[in-house]
């Protein structure tokens, strides 16, 4: 993958290195983003156990990490899916959305914990999240090296990119008003967060589709970004963390979903309504979607 400088750039906001004033891993706030925040894949109580030494006072974030050309990174890269986005918008004329521009959401960088503006206070354990309230990603970027080194995934650039496009997906399904609320009354809260988190999935496939020629995406791109995807999926963190995966607890669902439905995304490029819609179709079961 190559970002290069010519790309659009999306708004970052750099708030690592600040000051720890608050306790991190438990509290209200980590319980409140619970509830609103949507996730990468890390169920949050699970995550605590896996950076159990970061969250409890181990481990600690080295430096400040703002000269490490991450901001530039990642603002490079939502640059890019606003740029995508914006035309999807356009292209598909959304029900909801009547042909209005798409509205860009925001991404902060914090190391430790961070306040969402709206979704409460989180801790980094929970890992990359996206806030429906302030429309923003946040993003601690040490999270990538957990990934790699607790979870079997990849902290390639590109597996990075996948990250962050899921939870453009989230934003994008905020935008379009697919929520899990308005779904889990006829299908259950569970398959109604499994049904978000794979069409997530499927959106950052579709990003990336669109973005491959400019950002010269091969192969060995697609391919970290799938081990990171089958690395996040609910029964291989719940095999890693217990030694055994339970079904019934699932909420983003098993690693050949999630693999399943980016690489549909990316195939096939397709952002219609119709296509999204079936996402929630109610004759069809989450895990067979
Ligand atoms: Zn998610």
């Amino acid at each position: 993958m190559e970002l290069n400088d010519s790309e659009e750039r999306g708004s970052v906001e750099d708030r690592r290195g600040g000051k720890k004033s608050l306790a991190i891993g438990g509290g209200i706030g980590a319980v409140v983003i619970a509830l609103i925040a949507s996730y990468i894949g890390i169920d949050p109580k699970v995550a605590q156990q896996i950076v159990g030494g970061v969250a409890g006072g181990g481990a600690q974030t080295q430096g400040t990490g703002k000269a490490d050309g991450y901001a530039e990174f990642s603002s490079k890269l939502l640059g890019s899916t606003n740029t995508v986005w914006k035309d999807q918008f356009r292209k598909n004329r959304y029900s909801k959305y009547r042909g209005a521009a798409y509205e860009e959401p925001g991404m902060v960088l914090f190391s430790d914990q961070v306040e969402s503006g709206g979704c409460g206070v989180a801790p980094s354990a929970v890992g990359p999240f996206y806030c429906p309230a302030s429309k923003k990603v946040f993003l601690d970027p040490t999270f990538f090296e957990e990934l790699e080194s607790k979870l079997g995934g990849s902290k390639a650039e590109f597996s990075q990119a996948y990250v962050i496009g899921h939870e453009v997906g989230h934003h994008v399904q905020n935008l379009l008003g697919y929520e899990t609320e308005s779904y889990q009354a006829k299908d259950g809260k569970q398959n109604a967060g499994i049904r978000m988190e794979l069409q997530a999935d499927y959106l950052a496939g579709v990003w990336a589709h669109h973005a491959k020629d400019k950002l010269k995406i091969n192969q060995d791109d697609i391919a970290s970004a799938l081990k990171t995807a089958r690395s996040i999926g609910d029964n291989r963190i719940q095999e890693k963390m217990k030694g055994k995966s339970w079904p019934e607890s699932f909420n983003h669902g098993r690693d050949d979903q999630r693999l399943k439905y980016f690489k549909e995304g990316f195939e096939t490029g397709d952002a219609s309504e119709g296509r999204l819609n079936k996402f929630f179709d109610r004759n069809v079961k989450p895990l067979d979607l």
